[in-house]
Formats: C-alpha cells, sequence, structure tokens
C-alpha cells in the first residue's frame, strides 16, 4: 500500500477503480497503475508515473475489461530502498497452497512490518492486512460487488458501504459476490494500527478504528485548546489542510475565533510526501498564500498537524511575520516526533527529525514562533480511540520510540 482499491463482480470494475483512486491520491502521488481481470487468466495493466487524473483517460479504461479489477496510487519511493511490493510478487509466485487464500496466506507468512495487500487472483479478489494491523485495509460493498480499499472514503465515491475492517492478519477472497475464503495468519499480535494515520495521513472524511478522523482532529484541538488555556490571542489559524479541524476544536473549546488565514494551492502536492528536500522547499512556497486583512496586527494560535523537519513550519512562520503577525503561538496535534518509521511512512532519519535533534527552547527559536505547545500523548491516544479501539491498539513508535515489532538492520 500507499493507496489501494479493489473491486470485482463489476461490469465497470475499471471506472470504479478509477474513482476509487482519485480519492486516495493524497496517499501517493508519484504515480499509479490498474490491473484488471477478463477471462480469469489473462490480465490487463495500465501504469505511469503521474497523477491518477493524468494517467487514466476514458479510452485507456475501456480497454481495461474485466469484472475484476485493482489498482495503486504510489508515492515513488516512500520506502527508502526499491519497491519492496516487487518482493511479495516473488514470494506469491513461488508460493504453494491448495486455495488462492492459502497460496497469499503462505506467501505472506515470510513477511515481517507493516502491508495492507490486495491482489487478483484469476476472477478472485484478494485482501491481507499484516497481524499487527498498522495500515488500514476496509471492506465495503456496492449491489453484488465487494470492495476493498485503503480508506472507507473511497468506498463511498465509489457508491459503496462500509462493512467493515479486514481484520489483522486476515485474508479475505472474494468471487462473483460472495466471500469464499477467510482466514488468518497463523502469527498473532495484538492490533498496533499507525496513530498517524488520525494526525496526517488519512482522510478527514475517512472512518479509521470506528471514528471519523474528522472527529478525531477536532478531538485533539480541544485537548491542545485545554493544554493551552492561559493563551491570550485574537485568532486561531490553520495551516491547511490537516490542521483545519484541530483548528475548529481548538476554537470551540478555548473560544478564539476561528479564522481562514491561508488560501492553498490545491495543484501542488502535499510538501510532506514530495521525495526531495529540493523539491520540497520549492512546492512549499508555492503553495500556502497569506490573506493579509486577516493576519495583520493579530495574536495568532497557528494549528498544524506534526513538526517533522521544521523547514517548512519556519517558512510558514515566515510567511505569517511577513505579513504582520503580532504574536505566534504554535501549536502541534501531536506530540514531538523523534524517532524514525519503518512501517511505510516517509519520516527522515532521527538526525533530520527536529524533536529529535533540538531542544523545544531551540524549536522555538528556530521557528521564530512566541510559543510552542504540542499536544500530550495521551491526549492523542484519547483523541483517536474508541469503545472498539482503546489506546493500546496503536502504534506510536514515532512519537514514543516503542517499536511494535524488532527493529533489525535489515
Ligand atoms: S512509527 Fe509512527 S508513522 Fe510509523 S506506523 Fe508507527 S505511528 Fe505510524
Amino acid at each position: 500500500m500507499c493507496g489501494i482499491f479493489g473491486i470485482e463482480n463489476n461490469e465497470t470494475a475499471s471506472m470504479f477503480t478509477f474513482v476509487g483512486l482519485l480519492t486516495l491520491q493524497h496517499r501517493g502521488e508519484e504515480s499509479a497503475g490498474i490491473t484488471s481481470n477478463n477471462d480469469g487468466i489473462n490480465y490487463i495493466t495500465h501504469k505511469s508515473m503521474g497523477l491518477v487524473s493524468q494517467i487514466f483517460k476514458e479510452k485507456i479504461l475501456n480497454t481495461l475489461t474485466g469484472k475484476v479489477c485493482i489498482g495503486h496510487v504510489r508515492y515513488g519511493s516512500i520506502f527508502n530502498h526499491t519497491s519492496d511490493t516487487e518482493i511479495v510478487a516473488h514470494l506469491v509466485a513461488k508460493s504453494k497452497g491448495f486455495s488462492a487464500g492459502d497460496l497469499i496466506k503462505n506467501a505472506v507468512s515470510k513477511l515481517e512490518g507493516a502491508y495492507s495487500l490486495i491482489f487478483i487472483v484469476g476472477n478472485k479478489l484478494v485482501g491481507v492486512r499484516d497481524p499487527f494491523g498498522y495500515r488500514p485495509l476496509v471492506l465495503g460493498k456496492n449491489g453484488d460487488s465487494y470492495i476493498l480499499a485503503s480508506e472507507t472514503s473511497a468506498i463511498d465515491a465509489a457508491g459503496g458501504s462500509f462493512i467493515r475492517n479486514v481484520n489483522p492478519g486476515e485474508v479475505i477472497v472474494i468471487e462473483n459476490g460472495k466471500i469464499i475464503e477467510d482466514i488468518y495468519l497463523d502469527k498473532k499480535e495484538k492490533e498496533k494500527f499507525c496513530i498517524f494515520e488520525q494526525v496526517y495521513f488519512s482522510r478527514p472524511d475517512s472512518v479509521l478504528c470506528n471514528k471519523s478522523v474528522k472527529n478525531a482532529r477536532v478531538q485533539m484541538g480541544k485537548y491542545l485548546a485545554k493544554q493551552m488555556k492561559d493563551i491570550k490571542a485574537d485568532i486561531v489559524v490553520p495551516v491547511p489542510d490537516t490542521g483545519i479541524f484541530s483548528a475548529q476544536g481548538f476554537s470551540e473549546e478555548s473560544g478564539i475565533k476561528f479564522q481562514t488565514g491561508f488560501i492553498r494551492n490545491h495543484y501542488v502536492g502535499r510538501s510532506f510526501i514530495k521525495p526531495s528536500q529540493k523539491m520540497r522547499e520549492v512546492t512549499a512556497r508555492l503553495k500556502l498564500f497569506p490573506i493579509k486583512d486577516v493576519i495583520d496586527g493579530k495574536r495568532i494560535v497557528l494549528i498544524d498537524d506534526s513538526l517533522v523537519r521544521g523547514t517548512t513550519a519556519q517558512k510558514i512562520v515566515k510567511i505569517l511575520r511577513d505579513v504582520g503577525a503580532r504574536e505566534i503561538h504554535f501549536a502541534l496535534s501531536c506530540p514531538p516526533v523523534i524517532s524514525p518509521c519503518y512501517y511505510g511512512i516517509d519520516t527522515p532519519n532521527k538526525d533530520k527529525l527536529i524533536s529529535a535533534m533540538k531542544s523545544n527552547e531551540e524549536i522555538k527559536e528556530f521557528l521564530n514562533v512566541d510559543s510552542l505547545t504540542f499536544l500530550d500523548i495521551n491526549n492523542m491516544k484519547k483523541a483517536c480511540c474508541t469503545d472498539e479501539h482503546d489506546t493500546s491498539k496503536f502504534c506510536c513508535a514515532c512519537f514514543d520510540g516503542v517499536y511494535p515489532s524488532k527493529i533489525t538492520d535489515k
């Protein structure tokens, strides 16, 4: 996974896959591909670098015939070296089994780490999640067609209804509108869902762990406001788009007026997932435009989702200072990111993580802000949890350094 979508038993499978991938575009903007199968034997693939809307025109989608189809949006180099998904393909090619589920189960049992995968095996659609369940994978239905996707928002966009999460370690095989196999990997682990999905990665209209991402972010903002109850400010301004709902929550809790202080250029990709530092710097400059009327002379609570390298935040603060911000109180809707992620999110090495390398006072100076507040880790967990998903079921390793599975040099 970066973003994946699959549908079966549908005459317009490729069209629905296209719509699903458009909805999941935020999970990877470098390249995309769709594969279909129209006779149980032959696979048809189209893939290219670029955005989904650039790659797939109607003419191409019409060539992807068949009632079963899978698609992928990909961050070119989210994994540090090369495509690890290729390793999975080789394992599957060598795997033996009495059924499609058995074959996939035997192949992925050799893997360690984070994966959510979907396959076409002949006419069958297969989904599998690693035993910790780091990354999301959801099951939905549109009429007689089952859908598997990274996020519920993609099921919604394809006109379907969410049924349930694929469970950690579950292998689910679907054919002709029926679940024909539902088995589990032998290795059992305690669930450790990536909490960064709620903080940043997933769409706000998606539901994760039975809680809407939007509501989790609003709650994060409310907790931040409680932590900063003595702050004196005129307005709360989000860094768009991921800071918006936390800023809304902050405003509701504190009574400080919510204001849109930036216009975001939606035609430029998310800075966090652009691959090179140079590219990140260029896109950060192109992306946000301040509204001077709103900012000038004001004491501002500025809300962003997370602080990773600190370079983008430094630029955003400068933009606000340049148009007359009087005070900037910077608040993050997650704790300091102090450890790299080895489970598929492209956080940099420790020496590039500002919170791992500098004290809060040093960061405050580096960013040129009047105060700096991170969401307390327990408040973050509480904001994301539900009755069904308690705080022990989250991976928070990039915030607390506690990795659920053993990290080796490999
Ligand atoms: S280390 Fe961080 S980003 Fe990676 S899976 Fe855990 S919480 Fe998510």
